[in-house]
């Protein structure tokens, strides 16, 4: 059996603490035992012990392997959050005072925005009573939860996000480690209004720059050109840099238009993403188009370029009253704004972040200029230092 399995199976009973009303709202929420003292490994922070709400979603990370060494042979989702942090004590309660809220327990590919929309008041009415979140998710698509719950999130107050490459039950496995140190990274502070960060492999990166590049690596995660915001060696939090929107902290600025309490209850609209190559015929947008999308993001070749069978498609759709976004399918560069009715520039973001985006700025306007202009700002935080 896995060490820390074993280890789990001979902890005692935990204190209960007040729950609060976060156990209303999706799931149960576990209480947290209280602090022990320290013994070396970690370091103390000061009085009162932060406390840390963690969420879990899913993923490998809760992640049951057939065997120790079934690296790649496991059912992701099987283990509830609450069992994750067990298996982190005592050390854990050095760093935080934890909770733990089963907010689901699948794939990451199988939630749908009425859930991410659950997801972000449950991790706003979380951050009413803690001083950090972080959620576990599958690491397939956690950059879109990221981006996600950075575009919605009230608070700012650290929501970290993690998961791992390999299951919780294989040896070498990287989620014990991950979720430790989110819960290290939320409890510090040291994110306070960076939006959501994500943090694997001992690396923090900002929402709306990281990506998964690779399938199967433990350094899966990159973002890219702009690099990562910082780093966690054992118990030295390193914060080398801060994602732009970090300037704005404590203005009004600081949050997105997008307010879900604000935006009506009906389904937010439809917006899809068709991929550009070599010949590419007409059908995924006209498809899309005809289904009812709002929106639709092209993930073009270079700079935003679609093959002519879709350029035509395009034009039709936008007649019809569709939006588009252009982005890029190389993963780095931008597609400024094209000047063309009914296509806007997706800048820097990837079409599955350019995606959330326009249909959030769907939801809340049909303005094309406002919305370029959310891409242009918002879309794309740049520093604007003033004297
Ligand atoms: N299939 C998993 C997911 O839920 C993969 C992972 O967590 O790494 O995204």
């Amino acid at each position: 059996m896995h060490q820390l399995a074993r280890r789990s199976t001979v902890l005692i009973a935990l204190v209960t603490i007040a729950l609060g009303p976060t156990a209303s709202l999706a799931g149960a929420a576990e209480p947290h035992p209280k602090p022990t003292p320290k013994s070396g490994a970690a370091e103390p922070h000061p009085k009162p012990t932060p406390k840390v709400a963690v969420i879990g979603t899913g993923g490998t990370i809760a992640g049951v392997s057939k065997s120790k060494v079934s690296f790649d042979d496991y059912e992701a989702g099987k283990l509830p959050v609450s069992r994750l942090v067990r298996d982190l004590r005592p050390d854990v309660d050095r760093i935080a005072a934890v909770t733990t809220q089963q907010f689901g327990n699948k794939d990451s590919n199988n939630y749908s925005i009425p859930e991410y929309r659950r997801l972000t008041a449950t991790v706003d009415h979380a951050l009413k009573y803690n001083d950090g979140v972080v959620v576990t998710t599958g690491t397939d698509t956690m950059e879109e939860f990221a981006y996600w719950l950075d575009l919605t999130v009230r608070s700012d107050k650290p929501v970290v996000l993690t998961g791992a490459m390999r299951p919780w039950t294989v040896i070498g496995s990287d989620a014990p480690a991950n979720l430790y140190n989110a819960i290290h990274l939320a409890a510090s502070g040291r994110t306070t209004c960076f939006g959501t960060v994500v943090m694997l492999n001992d690396e923090i990166h900002a929402a709306r720059e990281v990506r998964k590049t690779d399938a199967l690596r433990l350094n899966a995660f990159s973002s890219g050109s702009s690099g990562e915001l910082g780093v966690i060696d054992q118990n030295r939090i390193r914060v080398n840099r801060a994602p732009a929107r970090a300037e704005q902290c404590g203005k009004s600025g600081w949050k997105t238009p997008f307010d879900l309490g604000r935006i009506a209850r009906r389904p937010l609209p439809e917006v899809e993403i068709a991929y550009s190559y070599q010949g590419a015929g007409p059908e995924a947008i006209k498809a899309f188009a005809d289904a009812g999308a709002a929106g639709v993001v092209t993930a073009g070749t270079g700079a935003g370029g679609i093959s002519p069978a879709m350029t035509e498609a395009r034009d039709d759709a936008v007649k019809n009253g569709v939006l588009f976004a252009s982005a890029s399918r190389t993963g780095s560069g931008a597609v400024y704004d094209p000047h063309v009715r009914g296509v806007i520039g997706a800048e820097d973001l990837t079409p599955q972040k350019a995606r959330l985006l326009l249909l959030l700025s769907l939801a809340t306007t049909h303005n094309e200029h406002r919305i370029q202009k959310w891409f242009d700002t918002l879309g794309t935080a740049q520093f604007r230092p003033r004297r």
